[in-house]
């Protein structure tokens, strides 16, 4: 395995812990942290953060959706969950038909 690929594979498992990590703590900042850890690395490496992971943060203030702040509304006819953070706003479409 060349050393590119190493760092690669490294930072792959690397994403998956700290989104890991994001998910089971109750505090906000910390969790807040692990998702800009998260993001940096996937910079850093060029890697791209996995889809489920992408979908379950605010990309504008890098912090994770919760279920009682974040207001989910379904639109079957199109396709995707609009998802509006509970943090700083901003609204996002999830899609999930292609
Ligand atoms: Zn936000």
């Amino acid at each position: 395995m060349g050393k590119k690929e190493e760092i690669g594979r490294i930072a792959s498992e690397r994403i998956l812990v700290l989104y890991g990590q994001a998910k089971m703590t109750d505090d906000d900042e910390l969790s807040h942290t692990y998702i800009s850890m998260l993001r940096e690395i996937a910079k850093h490496c060029r890697k791209h953060i996995p889809t489920h992971i992408k979908n379950s943060f605010c990309k504008d203030c890098g912090r994770m959706f919760s279920r009682t702040e974040s207001s989910v509304r379904l639109s079957s006819s199109i396709g995707y969950v609009s998802v509006k953070c509970g943090h700083c706003g901003k609204e996002r479409h999830i899609f999930y038909k292609h």
